[in-house]
């Protein structure tokens, strides 16, 4: 781990985003901060297909999942749960801890 002084998992980031964030998140509303979210995304795009520097690239996903995490407090969902009620049980298609099927999340 590069930073930082312990490893975050997806519920700790979740709530330090809302921590640092949440009093502007509110106020810009799930579509304001959706155009954000798709701003990371296309940055991301971009340093992937640049193959771009293991920083760079580093950097740009920590900034999706940032912003994933932000839509999530003003939307009001838990990712940790959902990602668990989703996925921990195997994949949503086959059921199989290793996916044997065609179906896409
Ligand atoms: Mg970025
Ligand atoms: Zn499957």
């Amino acid at each position: 781990m590069a930073q930082g002084t312990r490893r975050m998992d997806l519920g700790d980031f979740q709530q330090l985003i809302e921590k640092m964030y949440s009093h502007k998140d509110r106020e810009r509303g799930a579509a304001g901060t959706f155009l954000w979210l798709m701003e990371e995304v296309g940055e991301l795009a971009a340093v992937i297909g640049e193959r771009a520097d293991e920083a760079s690239k580093q950097d740009e996903f920590a900034d999706v999942l940032a912003w994933l995490a932000t839509l999530a407090n003003v939307e009001g969902v838990d990712l940790s749960d959902a990602v668990q009620a989703k996925y921990g049980r195997g994949c949503p298609g086959c059921g199989g801890m290793v996916c044997v099927c065609d179906a896409k999340p």
